[in-house]
């Protein structure tokens, strides 16, 4: 099964993700993720792809539908994929359909979180993020143990450039003109579900095996 997780950023996709890809097997790929680890290693795509991210525009589509087609190749990929912040423009939607079409597979589902913008602006300001292993924490809901330092690997916590006020405003004008159009396209297709993104994440990962158990799909872990 080949699901996108859709909505606003600080929407829980990622959150949700994590937990969805070991539940389910599925791998989790996120456009945002493997871009900022192409920034911190300074690859071509990274040094490319830094000023876009750090005003909280869109990478341009080139670059990312890249990355994608390449990981959905990799043979880890075989038994579905959670997508994670990716297509974001009709654009990226479109050609992605082809590449998948190319190779035989396609969209199953596209789940879309639909979240009220102060929630997304309460959950990206209070993000906190490791800057070693990528653990998110939030400073209300879910705070580090050792504020600063990250339960998992003691590494410093940081709040992502992009993550501040003004720019959390800029991500959300961005979703709004660019990446909200895909919900018509997706329920088009018929293939668009819908939970709150607004819910607590265990309240939120139960409504989705919930969803998820009606169409068919079933957990291994
Ligand atoms: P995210 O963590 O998904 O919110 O992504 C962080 C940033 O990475 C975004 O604000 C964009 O600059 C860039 N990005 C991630 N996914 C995409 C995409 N599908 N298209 C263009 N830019 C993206």
């Amino acid at each position: 099964m080949n699901i996108v997780l859709f909505g606003p950023p600080g929407a829980g996709k990622g959150t949700q993700a994590s937990v969805l890809s070991e539940w389910y097997g599925l791998l989790h790929i996120s456009t945002g993720d493997m871009l900022r680890e192409a920034v911190k290693k300074g690859t071509m795509v990274g040094r490319q792809a830094k000023a876009y991210m750090d005003k909280g525009e869109l990478v341009p589509d080139n670059i990312v539908i890249n990355i994608v087609t390449e990981r959905i190749s990799q043979k880890d990929a075989k038994c579905g994929f959670l997508l994670d912040g990716f297509p974001r423009n009709k654009r990226q939607a479109d050609q992605f359909d082809q590449a998948l079409c190319k190779k035989g597979k396609k969209i199953d589902m596209v789940l879309y979180f639909k979240t009220s913008p102060e929630v997304s602006i309460r959950r990206l300001s209070g993000r906190r993020v490791c800057t070693n292993c990528g653990a998110n924490f939030h400073i209300e809901t879910m705070p580090a143990k050792l504020k600063g330092t990250c339960d998992y690997c003691h590494s410093l916590l940081i709040h992502r450039k992009d993550d501040q006020r003004g720019t959390v405003q800029n991500r959300l004008v961005v979703y709004k003109k660019e990446t909200n159009y895909l919900i018509g396209y997706y329920k088009d297709k018929g293939i668009l579900r819908e939970v709150s993104g607004d819910l607590k994440v265990k309240e939120l990962f139960e409504k989705i095996k919930r969803l998820f158990a009606k169409e068919g799909l079933r957990g291994v872990a």
